[in-house]
């Protein structure tokens, strides 16, 4: 019988070098990650906030929410999922750089449209008079 892969992942604390079975792994709450890197936490985030067993117990002894590492992430990825079903991800973008000046080619293609129909209302009058 030959055993599953376990996918191992390190403590990130540092000086530990514990390395641990994902599922024995743990990472401070979504939202205080979320403070600390200023943005919206992905799966792939998780991975730089990994703790082991005994910091996560130290951690949790400041005060610190710790959870399941597997169960968060499983979490992040629903989220993702449900961010592309309901096309938030786009609403979030439109707060970007990138996503205002997708916004703003909208807007031109808008006025281009409108100035188009416009010209064409111009030459029907221009012919028919
Ligand atoms: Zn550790």
């Amino acid at each position: 019988m030959t055993n599953q892969l376990v996918a191992i992942v390190a403590c990130v604390f540092e000086g530990c070098k514990v390395r641990m079975a994902e599922e024995r792994a743990f990472v401070p709450a979504v939202d205080d990650i979320r403070k600390a890197i200023g943005r919206a936490v992905t799966p792939i985030d998780l991975a730089d906030h990994i703790y082991c067993g005994y910091h996560s117990r130290l951690a949790r002894g400041t005060g610190m929410r710790m959870y399941g590492f597997v169960g968060t992430r499983r979490l992040l990825e629903e989220r993702v999922a449900d961010h592309q079903k309901s096309g938030s991800v786009f609403a979030k973008y439109s707060q970007t750089k990138v996503g205002m000046a997708m916004a703003a080619v909208k807007i031109v293609n808008k006025a281009e449209t409108h100035s188009k129909k416009r010209r064409k209302e111009a030459d029907a009058t221009s012919c028919g008079g």
